[in-house]
């Protein structure tokens, strides 16, 4: 059996440091922001070329927490892609603002900035692009139709923790970048985690107060805050491993390359990474119109692989409520159905992808 993803060989790789990571938090008996997230806040933050992070529960609250400071009210519109984790969506509803769409490019299959426009309304307050599977969105065009419309930026570089645009991390780009640390992404904590990393000081001061009930001192809340934070145990845990971050990036990068000169003359499309890109493979995502049949033939072969994404928000039941239908979105719809992530992590070896190439490669899924 080949496993999508294996956790627990990262694990051994690195069990020494983190149990002894872990240990010196729980002698230390502090585990609500302490030393540890504090470090790892300016580590991380540093990491991305930003001035300040700010440690939350999960990547969905960091996007959630930087949509609020990003003045956002009820009923403004926020553009983002229908193709993205639900998380993207929903904390655009749980601020009562309304998530816009706009279908994505066929070749990187990320925001289209040259169909922003069309889509922009009086209402239309902040874009969210996502950084999918790892590779940057196009993000110069995006930054100047915000600076024209003076719209917010917030990047959702939850599946792209060190992926460049142009030479720059990700993150680092728009008013914000928000991360997932959920233990599946490339910097994985064993938990849940996030953060949002941004060079406004005046606005990381006010997402620090919202993570923590609204407060400014101990007895003292300025705002209706939230209980929202990365716990130290946690941080302790991310220390250790954004260390490794580059390395492991590497790997999957090496491992994706591997993947793709293996695959060029097969029948399934393989992923591009642009000139101006620096790809960090989350996700190495193949591409066939009989994906199903290629499948379920991995599958009887012991070979897992999953689908990122097969229903697009727009024609998911939570969303009926904004009325979209089918052939709104025709990129993203298509892709729906073509889409395939192969196993990869940093971990993986040489002959499991050659294996699973060869199963690709032999066409028998076809008939
Ligand atoms: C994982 C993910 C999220 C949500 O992160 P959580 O930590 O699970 O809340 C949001 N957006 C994208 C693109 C993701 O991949």
């Amino acid at each position: 059996m080949i496993s999508f993803l294996d956790l627990k060989e990262q694990y051994h790789s690195i069990s020494k440091e983190i149990e002894l990571a872990i240990n010196n938090v729980l002698e230390q008996g502090q585990f609500i922001l302490g030393q540890n997230v504090e470090t790892f806040e300016n580590e991380f933050a540093n990491y991305c070329g930003a001035k300040y992070g700010i440690g939350v529960g999960s990547g969905t609250e960091a996007l959630h927490l930087a949509l609020l400071v990003s003045g956002v009210k009820p009923s403004d519109e926020v553009i983002t892609v229908p193709n993205t984790a639900i998380s993207t969506a929903l904390i655009i509803s749980h601020v009562n603002a309304i998530p816009v769409f706009v279908d994505i490019d066929p070749e990187t299959f990320l925001l289209d900035p040259s169909k922003i426009e069309k889509r922009l309304t009086k209402k239309t307050k902040a874009i969210i692009p996502v950084h999918l599977y790892g590779h940057p969105a196009d993000m110069d065009p995006i930054l100047e139709i915000a600076e024209r419309y003076k719209l917010a930026v917030i990047e959702d570089a939850c599946q792209a923790h060190g992926a460049e645009y142009k030479g720059k991390k990700v993150g680092s780009l728009g008013d914000f970048g928000c991360f997932s640390f959920y233990p599946t992404k490339n910097l994985g904590a064993y938990g849940d985690g996030g953060m949002i990393v941004t060079n406004d000081e005046e606005k990381a001061r006010e997402l620090r107060m919202l993570r923590n009930y609204g407060r400014i001192d101990r007895y003292r809340c300025k705002t209706k805050g939230f209980n929202s934070r990365l716990d130290e145990i946690q941080a302790a845990i991310l220390r250790v491993k954004l260390k490794m971050l580059d390395r492991w990036n590497e790997s999957r990068g090496r491992l994706a390359g591997l993947y793709s000169n293996l695959l060029r003359n097969s029948k399934v499309g393989v992923p591009i990474e642009k000139p101006w890109a620096k790809h960090v493979f989350h996700l190495y995502v193949v591409k066939s119109s009989e994906r199903d049949k290629l499948k379920n033939y991995l599958q009887s072969k012991e070979v897992e692989t999953l689908i990122h994404f097969p229903i697009p928000i727009h024609l998911q039941d939570s969303y009926k409520c904004l009325g979209y239908k089918i052939h709104d979105f025709p990129i993203c719809e298509n892709l729906c159905k073509e889409i395939l992530s192969l196993p990869l992590y940093p971990e993986l070896t040489e002959d499991k992808i050659n294996l699973i190439v060869s199963l690709i490669s032999d066409g028998r899924w076809k008939v």
